[in-house]
């Protein structure tokens, strides 16, 4: 059985460096609300880290070992949400990280959701369809009862999407007992429509940012027709949020992936750029824009920068290279805090993850609520909702900001602690 291609000689572990910079925002926003400290421990780890190590036959007849993860942050607010994430550098501290953002999400957003995160160490790009569902399937039934869709509900995350879901779904139904199958659907949220998946969730998190971003504007008496942007990763996140801004009227002047990096400043057509990506994987070989290094696409000049690809893109330097007004973080943790005091210190204003990401775990809350319900919501409803949730957390983190001082961040973690803390209070510690 080969092992070596699922688990390469880890890279010096800038994961564990994205574990200390969450610790350490926690540990800003809990000063902010002079947070207990008995609960600033308790959050600062999670309450379970899962590692699966599962074989896996591959199309040649070899067979290869996997390594995957599900780490549960916290479920004092309701039962663990977050991504599974399946990329060659998934990283224990990765998860960790990950699901420590997920808890201050929902309880930011008010959901009756925890944290958690997870994933497996693999190349999605470099697997048939075949082998991508056999390490689906093997994944979700090596963590057997860990997941539930009431205790650990897994959704869409970097290298995995609804379809990936519905085979998780599928995988774990088949596991449950014959008369409870049914009530099994609501294990994933990010499903196929056909497969109990909700009206507006594939663009959810996309939709989330730019309410944010027009909210932004509108304090601003800016409107955002003529305006340009930036986006970093053409997924569900960059496409999206993209296409929705392009119908706005704001003109898309560079994209960049896992391929490369470029610009048009014409705008790039953001449908066809979709339909290219679709059918081809990557951005690179759409032949309307001309290519660009790495540190010229961050040095182009635009309104908007969507950083909506992974961690830790926005550093030092190229906080120092932006020439926007905004950066909008539609990945999670894409700018390091030394990235952070660069753009604050240059008068460049950002919009945090837990807050303008947080439209996609709204709307996998409402999947999961109309899954429990056996309805299906129009469209419409899920819009208004998810307007609704996205401006009034959007107003109540900039108010907390300006009363007390701080960073959007700072604020948005620290009323995600205040959430938190109202219940560590009144269940107390057990026993
Ligand atoms: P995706 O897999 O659909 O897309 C990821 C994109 O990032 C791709 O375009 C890929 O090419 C690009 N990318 C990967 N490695 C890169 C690199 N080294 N340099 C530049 N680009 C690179 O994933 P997604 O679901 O769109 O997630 C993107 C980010 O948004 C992640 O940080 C994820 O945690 C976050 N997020 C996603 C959701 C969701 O609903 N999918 C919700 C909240 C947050």
């Amino acid at each position: 059985m080969d092992t070596r291609t699922s688990a390469p000689p880890g890279a010096p572990d800038e994961s564990t460096q994205f574990l200390n910079n969450i610790q350490a925002q926690q540990a800003r926003a809990a000063a902010v609300i002079a947070l207990p400290e008995h609960i600033g421990s308790i959050l600062s780890q999670p309450k379970n880290e899962i590692i699966v190590n599962f074989p896996v036959l591959m199309d040649d007849g070899s067979h290869r070992l996997f390594k995957g993860y599900r780490i549960q942050h916290n479920n004092i607010l309701g039962p663990y949400k977050g991504g599974l994430r399946f990329h060659p550098d998934t990283r224990l501290d990765e998860c960790k990280a990950l699901a420590m953002i997920m808890t201050y999400k929902c309880a930011l957003m008010d959901i009756p959701f925890g944290g958690g995160k997870g994933g497996v160490r693999c190349d999605p790009r470099a697997l048939s369809e075949n082998e991508l569902a056999r390490v689906t399937r093997r994944f979700t039934h090596a963590l057997g009862a860990n997941i539930g869709p009431e205790y650990d509900i897994p959704a869409p995350d970097v290298g995995t999407n609804s379809k990936i879901m519905v085979w998780i779904m599928d995988t774990y139904m088949n596991t449950a007992g014959y008369t409870e199958r049914n009530a099994q659907q609501r294990v994933v949220t990010g499903k196929t429509l056909e497969c109990g998946g909700s009206q507006g969730r594939e663009k959810a998190t996309a939709q989330g940012l730019v309410h944010c971003i027009t909210q932004w504007a509108r304090g601003r008496g800016l409107t955002l027709e003529g305006k340009t942007a930036i986006v970093q990763g053409y997924g569900n996140v960059g496409s999206h949020t993209a296409m929705i801004l392009a119908r706005m009227g704001v003109s898309i002047v560079g994209i960049g992936d896992h391929s490369g990096y470029m610009l048009n400043p014409e705008g790039v057509n953001t449908h066809r750029m979709a339909e290219h990506v679709k059918k081809t994987g990557a951005i690179a070989g759409y032949s309307k824009s001309h290519g660009a290094t790495r540190d010229e696409f961050f040095a182009h000049k635009a309104d908007i920068f969507i950083p909506a690809a992974l961690q830790n893109q926005i550093t030092e330097h190229e906080a120092k290279l932006l020439q926007v007004q905004l950066v909008v973080e539609g990945a999670n943790s894409p700018t390091t805090p030394e990235g952070e005091t660069v753009l604050l210190s240059r008068g460049i204003e950002l919009i945090p993850d837990v807050l303008a990401n947080a439209g996609g775990v709204t709307v996998s809350y409402y999947e999961w609520v109309q899954n429990g319900r056996n309805e299906s919501w129009e469209l419409e409803e899920i819009e208004t909702r998810l307007e609704k949730a996205m401006t009034r957390t959007y107003a109540r983190v900039v108010s907390f900001a300006e009363e007390r001082g701080c960073t959007m961040r700072d604020a948005a973690y620290a009323l995600a602690l205040v959430r938190l803390k109202q219940v560590y209070d009144q269940r107390k510690i057990f026993p």
